[in-house]
């Protein structure tokens, strides 16, 4: 097989275009997977050490989410290899020349991700016509504003607790990354009784047995200072958090937190995946033979893919909450049920779900 095509299987991708402008210092990759559900979401990631496998990877796994989650759109990613915190005029030159070279692509539909925000898919908007995660200016839902990735995974946690034979009131709950996904999370889990007792920044942890402020944390962090800032609580090292004994651990931050070597130090008897591959294969494992119930990130993260593409089709914020409450706590019970049928993990009996859904959609279209 040639090089070109290494990460081709029966799913896809369906292209890989590099796109190369030297005069505007513009060097990009975008990867269209597969669209048999429809033309493909997925989010622009700007950063320095992106890659073209990084890309083929979350492409993928935007095909998984989006099916899982009954979307009528396809999985595809964008990779700019550049530094987000460069000068605005600059930034807006080179997502204003990306989003020129994507323009024809017309099965591929941009949204934010690390290193882009709304004002990035307002530029790509106005120079293609398309792009989801835009400012409420121009019909915008502000999902990261409104925590509907949260808001999801707090409604995938009240479904997956029931399976352990957990209570939400007074069930101690650990947030590594105290971001959009996190800082959420915390706050909808806190309003259904459960108790903060740890969260984690790039600063360190802060840790309270007895229940930390949530709204405290995060107007400390609207405030522009990190976690370890936070007049109360015990202050720890960034590793700490997996060490912290609670009922719930939520990875929001980095892929890949959760390795073979570091997964024997969880205490926790539920992983709700906030971040997207926050475990390596292996350590999901590991929790699985352990017994620590993980429900994998595209089934419990989709909250924000989801509320995208209501917004792509014109509909409200109400609109985008129901239907994450009721989709991602159907997948949720949908797969968990079928994990424990099968004895296997969560994540083989979601990614069959999904696969099933692809699969149907495949079968509908001429060129598959
Ligand atoms: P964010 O940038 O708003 O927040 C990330 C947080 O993680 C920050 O508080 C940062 O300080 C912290 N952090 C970074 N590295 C850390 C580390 N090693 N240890 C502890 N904390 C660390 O990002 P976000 O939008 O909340 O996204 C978090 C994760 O969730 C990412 O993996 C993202 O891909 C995924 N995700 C986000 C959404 C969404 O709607 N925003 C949807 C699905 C998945």
């Amino acid at each position: 097989m040639e090089d070109a095509f290494r990460f081709s299987d029966a799913w896809g991708p369906s292209r890989i275009i590099h796109i190369h402008r030297p005069s505007l210092g513009l060097r990009a990759i975008l990867v269209v997977d597969n669209t048999a559900c429809g033309p493909a979401i997925g989010g622009v990631r700007m950063a320095p050490d992106v890659s073209t496998e990084e890309c083929f990877r979350l492409a993928r796994a935007m095909t998984w989410k989006n099916a899982a989650a009954g979307l009528p759109y396809g999985g595809g990613k964008a990779v700019i290899f550049a530094d987000p915190r460069m000068p605005t005029e600059q930034k807006e030159a080179i997502i204003r020349a990306f989003a020129g070279a994507i323009r024809d692509i017309a099965d591929y539909v941009a949204g934010p991700d690390m290193g882009t925000d709304e004002v990035c898919m307002a530029w790509i908007k106005d120079e293609t016509g398309r792009a989801v995660g835009l400012p409420s200016a121009i019909g915008g839902i502000p999902l990261d504003e409104i925590g509907a990735t949260g808001f999801g995974l707090a409604a995938s946690i009240d479904v997956a607790r029931q399976f352990i034979g957990l209570e939400l009131k007074g069930a101690r709950v650990a947030v590594q990354g105290f971001g959009a996904v996190g800082k959420h999370a915390a706050r909808f889990l806190a309003e259904k009784g459960a108790i903060l007792v740890a969260s984690s920044d790039t600063s360190g942890t802060v840790a309270d047995p007895d229940g930390l402020d949530v709204d405290a944390l995060i107007a400390l962090k609207a405030a522009g200072k990190s976690l370890r800032q936070h007049p109360k609580g015990q202050k720890l090292d960034i590793d700490a958090i997996l060490d912290i004994p609670c009922d719930i651990w939520i990875p929001a931050a980095r892929p890949d937190v959760v390795r073979a070597d570091n997964v024997a130090r969880l205490r926790t008897r539920l992983m709700p995946q906030g971040a997207n591959i926050p475990c390596t294969a292996e350590a999901e494992e590991a929790l699985h033979a352990r017994g620590i119930l993980v429900v994998p990130d595209f089934i419990a993260n989709a909250g924000g893919v989801i509320c995208a593409s209501i917004e792509y089709r014109g509909g409200t914020q109400h609109a985008a909450f129901d239907y994450i409450n009721e989709r991602i706590r159907s997948n949720t019970r949908l797969v968990l049920e079928q994990a424990r049928k099968t004895k296997r993990p969560p994540r083989a009996a979601a990614r069959e779900l999904a696969e099933q859904r692809v699969k149907a959609a495949m079968l509908t279209r001429r060129w598959r």
